[in-house]
């Protein structure tokens, strides 16, 4: 049995304006110290718990290089000795600019970090501001070069589009900018307003004016919006990047396969606060026995007591059936049905879209038969295309896929 593993590191410098990640900032050197052994427990529990071989690990935050090296090289030793990893798997670590120094970079890769992804978001020190980020483009470029100097070839860039005020311009120079650097991948989102945000008071109206169409105070309107995430399209198109996935880009051979594996429901164990895991049943089969369901796992969302949780896992046998394990605070069967409807979603997210073979050799049932009605209507409307056993949007359907990818949940749940 192959699997992912995410391992979540929560701490940032400071809360950016927009963000509702669960992430925290200004925590004493002792809690982060006490984190890190807790999330050390946990990595050694979960090695002991599930069998099969990590394929991608992916260390994400939060900002994971605002923690001590020393604690990066224990957390990696306590993986590679804890799962049988491959030995090609990718090893992904969130950087921020400004929070990586030559000296951390080398650090990084010595210890088997072997893909960076860097959240630039915007080139214009402007729009740095606005968001509330830590660093200007200068500082982006230092952290970038140390990262290069210290052997990374495969790098990805966050950027975002539908920023307030953001002008065809402003975005232009974004993407010159990082374009000029050859990153092997750009992940271009669009900016969401989320409740419980420093920006949702303050452009949770213009959202929702965007949301129908009607102009906007600051941020883009529905049109503008949707034409700057045209523009970054077309440009990183044009410069010989892939659009292998709605908001994400890579060079041939460099798309991120710890993603492509979350969007083809490869299982994975997420370590760390709130972190969430996806079971197949095999994975469990020493713990639950034959025949389970897919289980969706929550770990807490509350640091202290993730941390005291989890510190205790040294003491629990790594078979204790799940409610009775102190980190997890949510345990949620999939049936198959969603479990199906979630496989056309995730997979219709990516240009390839999804196999009609996979479907059958996963479900034992024909996608065909199951989404009939789904697969028709889409198609009928030029969203969706059929081409050799493979079911993927169109461009079209890329443009409206929150509307084409909610087809698929909707006829699931009217099956039911
Ligand atoms: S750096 Fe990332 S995780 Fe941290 S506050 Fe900013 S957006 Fe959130």
């Amino acid at each position: 049995m192959e699997f992912e593993l995410y391992i979540h590191i929560p701490f940032c410098l400071k809360k950016c304006l927009y963000c509702d990640f669960l992430s925290t900032c200004g925590e004493t050197p002792d809690v982060i110290d006490e984190y890190m052994e807790a999330l050390c427990t946990e990595i050694k529990w979960q090695g002991k718990r599930y069998r099969g071989v990590v394929t991608s690990i992916y260390i994400g935050g939060g900002t994971p290089s605002i923690v001590p090296l020393g604690h990066i090289e224990t957390m990696m030793r306590t993986i590679l000795t804890s799962f049988r990893v491959r030995r090609d798997a990718e090893i992904s670590m969130e950087v921020n600019p400004g929070t990586v120094t030559a000296t951390s970079a080398v650090f990084y890769k010595n210890c088997g970090i072997n893909r960076i992804s860097i959240g630039l978001q915007s080139a214009n020190d402007e729009e740095l501001r606005l968001l509330g980020r830590i660093h200007n483009f200068d500082r982006f470029v230092e952290t970038y070069t140390h990262l290069r100097r210290a052997g990374f070839d495969n790098i990805n860039i966050d950027i975002m589009t539908g920023l307030p005020g953001q002008t065809p311009a402003k975005l232009a120079e974004t993407l010159s900018k990082v374009l000029i650097l050859k990153p092997e991948h750009i992940s271009a989102y669009s900016l969401m307003i989320e409740p419980d945000t420093p920006f949702y008071e303050k452009y949770g109206e213009d959202a929702k004016r965007q949301e129908q169409g009607l102009p906007t105070k600051e941020l883009p309107t529905e049109d503008e919006a949707y034409e700057l995430m045209k523009r970054t399209q077309m440009t990183l198109k044009n410069f010989g990047f892939n659009q292998y996935e709605i908001s994400n880009y890579a060079v041939l051979g460099r798309e991120c396969r710890h993603n492509i594996g979350y969007w083809t429901r490869v299982p994975y164990i997420g370590i760390g606060l709130g972190a969430a895991s996806l079971l197949h049943p095999e994975m469990e089969e020493n713990i639950l026995g034959r025949g389970s369901l897919e289980h969706r796992m929550t770990n807490t969302r509350h640091l202290y007591d993730y941390i005291d949780d989890a510190l205790i896992l040294a003491d629990i046998d790594a078979k204790t059936f799940w409610m009775d394990v102190p980190i997890y605070d949510g345990n949620i069967d999939v049936i198959p049905e969603d479990a199906m409807a979630e496989y056309c979603y995730l997979g219709m997210r990516m240009t390839d879209g999804i196999r009609k073979n996979d479907f059958y050799r996963q479900f034992g049932e024909r996608v065909d038969v199951i989404y009939k009605d789904a697969l028709a209507k889409l198609t009928r409307e030029g969203l969706l295309k059929e081409e050799n056993g493979r079911i993927f949007l169109t461009d079209n359907g890329l443009d409206l896929s929150t509307y084409a990818l909610s087809e698929f949940i909707l006829e699931s749940e009217d099956s039911m």
